[in-house]
């Protein structure tokens, strides 16, 4: 992979890069849309990555169908598909992290323990085996995208990381690999995020300031759908993740959910001035 990288950056080309965990959906699709335009050569890396899992969550059942990864990367024009496998990238003697004091511990990474240590040690190894100049990121993990770019700011990676906004199903839903465990009620149930961060909008523009109200109000109604359980909701500063008490300035609203066994995210941006 590297001497790949290196070749192709002698001859003067810029490489881009999306990390991806597969079972690739249009999200994953319109962020390598968006490397292929930002840079000459577009890699993609394939790998579910053991070390961001923590006991009890997903790893074993995570969804994955390389062959139709495969086809589908091949369709849209993505130069590499990398995929390591699991021994070489984490062989025995293993034993370095990559980790950040502020950032985790806020929303997703006050209940996934060591779950973002997990994320900048593999996009730390996968930045140093593919060595892209560019790499795109989906806001849809709002929080993983501003962790990746501190990391990258604070240890001096020379890439230039790209935010790309949330790609959704045609009823609002956020795309995810792991929609694809939702039975039909559970999909539907799912679409509650969306629309409580639409809601939250409209309070927002009706003169509704108060993250405490906004917050409450998209509690019950989360509740008032059957089989779903809170991980978190919160408004915070979208730089620093911290709590906004009230929305005077653009904040992030973003959300946890259970469906069922389940976890969903979601996010979206509230500007008091629009
Ligand atoms: P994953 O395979 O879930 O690790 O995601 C790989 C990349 O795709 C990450 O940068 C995600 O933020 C991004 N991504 C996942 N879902 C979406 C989506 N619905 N819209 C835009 N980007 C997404």
């Amino acid at each position: 992979m590297t001497e790949w990288s290196d070749r192709h950056r002698r001859n003067g080309q810029a490489i881009s890069f999306v990390p991806t965990m597969g079972f690739l959906h249009e999200g994953h699709l319109s962020l390598m849309k968006e490397g292929k335009l930002q840079g000459d050569k577009l890699v993609i890396s394939i790998f579910v990555n053991p070390t961001q899992f923590g006991p009890g969550e997903d790893f074993e059942s995570y969804p994955s169908d390389l062959e139709r990864d495969f086809k589908l990367a091949e369709d849209i024009g993505v130069d590499v598909a990398f995929t390591p496998n699991k021994a070489d990238f984490y062989p025995q003697g293993f034993d370095t992290f990559i980790d950040q004091e502020k950032l985790p511990n806020h929303l997703c990474g006050l209940s996934r323990s060591g779950h973002f240590q997990g994320v900048m040690t593999i996009v730390t190894k996968l930045f140093h085996v593919v060595n892209p100049d560019i790499a795109v990121f989906g806001e849809k993990d709002f929080q993983q995208l501003a962790i990746i770019r501190c990391m990258v700011k604070d240890l001096n990676f020379n890439i230039r990381i790209i935010g790309h906004h949330t790609i959704r199903e045609s009823d609002g839903l956020a795309m995810s690999s792991r929609n694809a465990k939702l039975t039909p009620a559970q999909r539907t149930t799912g679409l509650c995020l969306i629309s409580a961060l639409k809601k939250a909008q409209n309070s927002l523009k009706n003169n509704e300031t108060s993250s405490a109200a906004i917050i409450q109000n998209a509690v019950d109604f989360i509740y008032s759908h059957p089989d779903t359980e809170i991980d978190y909701i919160k408004i915070c500063d979208p730089d620093t993740l911290d709590d906004v008490a009230v929305i005077d300035r653009p904040v992030v609203m973003a959300m946890a959910v259970k469906v069922g066994t389940t976890r969903l995210i979601d996010n979206m941006i509230l500007n008091p001035d629009k």
